[in-house]
C-alpha cells in the first residue's frame, strides 16, 4: 500500500534536497524533448520558479497536443452537510453548531432537474462523513435517482470499503474523488482532530479499494495550505506514479484545491501564491502529459481564465457548496467559492479563448 511515511520515499529528504537544485539543472531539464516523473523534482524546485514562462508555453503545447482544445465542465451537488469528523479547515466540521441537512428524495430530484436543465451532464456528488445517516445505501439511492438525468456521476464522500464502492459503481457512478488533504503525517494529525478521518493510512487505503472496485476515473489531490506545497507536490507525484503502475486500468486526474474561507475562521498555515499554483500545474502537465487536471471555483474568475490552456482539462462551474443550495434551500455551506459566474459566462469565456466547452462526458458514454 502507498504511504507517505514509507522509508523508501523519504519525502522529508526529497523536500530538503529541492533547495540544492540550480538554475542550470532546470534549464537542462527543459532542453529534454520528453520529460517524465523523474524530472518532477526539478520542475517544482525553487530554482524552477524563474522558468515559469517556458514551462507555461510547453504546458500549453502539450495540453493541446494530448487533449485538443476541449474543456470539460462539471458541477458539484452537495447531498448533506452532516459530518462527525473534526477537521480544522472545514465548515461542515462537527464542532460548528447549526442545523444539519440531508436532502430528501424530492430535494435530490429537484436539484438534479435544475442542474440538468442548465445543461450540466457531469455531476459530482458530495456529502460529509456520517456513515449511519449518509452511508452507502443513501449514496447508492441518490445515484439511482440522478443517473437518468446525467451522463456521468462521480462521488466525493467518506472512504468506503471495496464492497461498498462496487455497489456505488453498480448504481451508476464512474468517478471517485478522494483527497488525502495533506500527505504530511504530522500536519494530518494537527488538522484531523476527531472522527474516523483521524486515520491517515485508512484514507490512503480507501483510494486503493476504490481502484480495486473498478472506478473508471480517479481524482486525487492535496488541500493546499495545510503544509508546504512543494512537499505535497512530491507526495502527490509519488502517489500518482504508484497508482498508475498498480491500478493502470483507471484514468487519473489531479486537483489542487486551495483553502478558502468557511463557516468559522481558518487561516491557512502555509501560503500558496498564484505563481506557485501555476508552477505546480505546469510541472504536473510536463511530467505527466496524459493526466487530467481539474480546477474548481475556489479560485477567482481572473485566475481561472488565465489558467485555461496551461494544463487544465476540467473545470467546475456555478458551484454551490451547501446542500440544496441550487434550489435556494437555507443551509450552511462547506466553504466560499470565488468564481460565481453562471455556466453560459464560463462557456463564453472558453469560446473566446478558442476552447470547446464540453458539458457531456463522452468518455463515460463510450465506456
Ligand atoms: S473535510 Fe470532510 S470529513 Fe472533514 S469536516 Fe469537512 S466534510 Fe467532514
Amino acid at each position: 500500500m502507498f504511504d507517505a511515511r514509507l522509508p523508501s520515499l523519504d519525502l522529508a529528504a526529497q523536500y530538503t534536497a529541492l533547495d540544492q537544485i540550480q538554475d542550470q539543472d532546470v534549464a537542462a531539464t527543459l532542453r529534454k524533448s520528453i520529460l517524465d516523473s523523474h524530472d518532477f523534482h526539478t520542475l517544482i524546485s525553487p530554482a524552477a520558479a524563474h522558468y515559469i514562462e517556458p514551462m507555461a508555453q510547453r504546458a500549453q503545447q502539450l495540453t493541446h497536443q494530448r487533449f485538443g482544445k476541449a474543456m470539460q465542465l462539471f458541477i458539484p451537488m452537495y447531498l448533506s452537510n452532516l459530518c462527525y469528523n473534526k477537521c480544522t479547515y472545514c465548515g461542515f466540521s462537527v464542532e460548528h453548531k447549526y442545523p444539519r441537512v440531508i436532502l430528501s428524495d424530492k430535494e435530490i430530484v429537484a436539484e438534479g432537474q435544475l442542474l440538468a436543465k442548465k445543461g450540466f451532464q457531469h455531476l459530482l456528488l458530495l456529502t460529509g462523513e456520517a456513515e449511519d445517516k449518509v452511508g452507502v445505501d443513501y449514496i447508492v439511492h441518490a445515484i439511482g435517482l440522478l443517473r437518468p438525468m446525467f451522463a456521468s456521476i462521480g462521488i466525493e464522500v467518506q472512504p468506503l470499503s471495496e464492497t461498498d464502492y462496487r455497489k456505488v459503481i453498480a448504481a451508476g457512478a464512474d468517478g471517485l474523488t478522494l483527497y488525502q488533504e495533506t500527505y504530511h503525517p504530522e500536519s494530518y494529525q494537527k488538522h484531523h482532530l476527531a472522527g474516523k478521518k483521524k486515520h491517515f493510512s485508512k484514507r490512503l487505503q480507501a483510494l486503493e479499494d476504490g481502484a480495486k472496485a473498478g472506478f473508471h476515473k480517479i481524482n486525487i489531490g492535496a488541500l493546499l495550505g495545510l503544509y508546504a506545497w512543494r512537499y505535497e507536490a512530491l507526495a502527490l507525484s509519488a502517489h500518482l506514479d504508484y497508482m498508475k503502475k498498480k491500478y493502470w486500468q483507471s484514468q487519473y486526474m489531479i486537483s489542487f484545491p486551495r483553502i478558502q474561507e468557511m463557516f468559522g475562521e481558518y487561516n491557512p498555515a502555509y501560503d500558496v501564491r498564484d505563481q506557485d499554483l501555476v508552477q505546480l500545474i505546469c510541472a504536473f502537465r510536463l511530467c505527466f502529459p496524459d493526466l487530467g487536471i481539474s480546477l474548481s471555483t475556489r479560485e477567482c474568475a481572473t485566475l481561472r481564465d488565465n489558467l485555461v490552456g496551461l494544463g487544465i482539462t476540467q473545470m467546475s462551474a456555478e458551484s454551490n457548496t451547501a446542500p440544496g443550495g441550487y434550489s435556494g434551500m437555507d443551509s450552511e455551506s462547506q466553504f466560499d467559492i470565488a468564481d460565481h459566474r453562471p455556466l453560459p459566462l464560463i462557456q463564453d469565456m472558453l469560446k473566446r479563448k478558442g476552447y470547446d466547452p464540453v458539458v457531456k462526458n463522452w468518455d463515460a458514454v463510450l465506456t
